[in-house]
């Protein structure tokens, strides 16, 4: 499968019918969700690995991480209904999963890698704080979604865990919301990715 081929397999997946603007439910765009999976994926980081997504949503990660040959996939996350999409959205792809319905903060199995694109902490400050922590604690590569602007605490929580920031890409995330207060349709916001790593011990 190419990047492109994922990409359109990507976008044909349900998503949220409506945004719960509390979560804090921006999802992953098919064409982003895409480039990330596939430069894990060139670094040998997806196939048979293990592979957590943590605040799954309809599951858009986790289920490139499926395609792309992950010897299986946690989907962690606490929405009922975008756990009903999930497994639908499940049902268009081969591969051994989990799904397990509750807080990120009762997870406690280990992974190969952690990627997730948590809530940003738009509404609730820090609200990717504890997500960042979990992650950290399930796996030693980390690839994690946040707001551009939040870099510094990203990188100050990283070394407070031992991590280092290896990788960075930027994008501009749609955000297709219909909330009254976004007068433009879709509006961007600046996002990074970033490829997070376990310090050696040295
Ligand atoms: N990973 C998906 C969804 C991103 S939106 C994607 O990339 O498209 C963030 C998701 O995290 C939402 O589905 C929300 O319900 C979930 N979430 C937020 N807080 C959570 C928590 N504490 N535990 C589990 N899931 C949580």
């Amino acid at each position: 499968m190419s990047k492109s081929e994922l990409a359109v397999f990507l976008s044909r997946l349900e998503r949220f019918t409506s945004s719960k603007l509390k979560l804090e439910q921006y999802e992953t765009d098919s064409e982003i969700a895409a480039e990330v999976l596939w430069q894990a994926f060139l670094m040998k980081e997806i196939e048979n690995r293990t592979v957590a997504d943590l605040g799954a949503g309809t599951g858009i990660l986790g289920i490139a991480a499926l395609k792309l040959g992950a010897k299986k996939v946690f989907f962690v996350e606490k929405d009922e209904d975008a756990i009903d999409i999930l497994k639908r959205n499940l049902k268009k792809t081969k591969g051994k999963y989990e799904i397990i319905c509750s807080d990120i903060a009762d997870f406690d199995k280990r992974a190969d890698i952690v990627i997730q694109n948590p809530p940003f902490g738009t509404k609730t400050k820090h609200a990717d704080k504890p997500f960042l922590e979990k992650a950290f604690s399930t796996a030693d590569i980390v690839y994690s979604f946040h707001k551009e602007s939040t870099e510094s605490f990203i990188k100050a929580i990283a070394k407070d865990n031992n991590f280092k920031m290896t990788h960075h890409w930027k994008f501009d995330f749609p955000l297709k919301q219909s909330q009254k207060f976004h007068k433009k349709r879709i509006q961007r916001i600046q996002v990074g990715c970033w490829r997070l790593e376990k310090n050696k011990k040295t």
